[in-house]
């Protein structure tokens, strides 16, 4: 067991954005969350990698609840453990995309400088960006700014990818790259958990939540 979710409810004011939320995923599983906007899922994804409390239920990572970790082992987590990639990406104005790519370098050191070369080259190579290695990001385009977030998330070969429609900006041909490089990394097993609307992600999925108004009303697939 990696991640377990007992009754996950987040609250604002009367209104419930996640509702009594349980699920499990495995080592190893490849899950996807769809569901029409403000279903709650940005909102479960930013409660499982902890920039927000629940209002109650818990989270465990390998049974250690997410609530209980002290503010330095949270950020360790999220260094090491968690692969994160976000709804609307931001980049660091002033670093080049391959230093931003290996910026979560600076938190934690779990490679060798050569090692992080060769996976900083794998990724540029997989995801097309070696002739935009060197620019900063105000001269690209969303897609390709998403796509630099998707390679910094993997940089350090998390257990846990955890991502917020990752190919919500990219045109078919880009979003096909990433369904590519996310099925090699799951079958190397990587865990994928992903709000997607891109039906092609999804369908790699071994699970399908659909969410509807805070709540997985429906398994799709299982
Ligand atoms: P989704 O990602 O599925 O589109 P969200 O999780 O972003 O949905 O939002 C779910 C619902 O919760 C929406 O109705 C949204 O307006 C509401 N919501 C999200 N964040 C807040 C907040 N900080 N305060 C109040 N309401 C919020
Ligand atoms: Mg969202």
């Amino acid at each position: 067991m990696m991640l377990k979710v007992n009754n996950l409810t987040k609250q604002y004011k009367d209104f419930k954005a996640v509702n009594s939320i349980s699920f499990d995923v495995n080592a190893g599983d490849y899950v996807a969350i769809i569901g029409p906007s403000g279903s709650g899922k940005t909102t479960l994804l930013s409660l499982l990698t902890g920039l927000i409390s629940p209002s109650s239920g818990e989270i465990l990572y390998d049974n250690k609840k997410l609530s209980h970790l002290s503010r330095s082992a949270l950020a360790k987590l999220r260094a090491r453990d968690l692969g994160m990639i976000f709804q609307f990406s931001e980049l660091v104005p002033n670093l080049t995309i391959e230093e931003n790519i290996l910026l979560p370098v600076i938190f934690t050191r779990k490679f060798s400088e050569e090692e992080y070369h060769r996976k900083c080259e794998f990724l540029l190579e997989r995801l097309d960006m070696k002739d935009i290695r060197h620019a900063l990001p105000r001269e690209l385009s969303g897609g390709q700014i998403q796509k630099a977030a998707i390679a910094r998330s993997l940089i350090n070969d998390p257990p846990i990818l955890v991502a917020d429609e990752p190919s919500g900006d990219l045109d078919p041909e880009n979003s096909n790259l990433v369904q590519m490089l996310f099925m090699d990394y799951n079958k190397m097993g990587l865990t994928i958990l992903l709000v997607t609307h891109d039906m092609n992600l999804a369908f790699d999925a071994k699970t399908i939540y659909e969410m509807k108004n805070g709540s997985f009303n429906q398994v799709i697939k299982s």
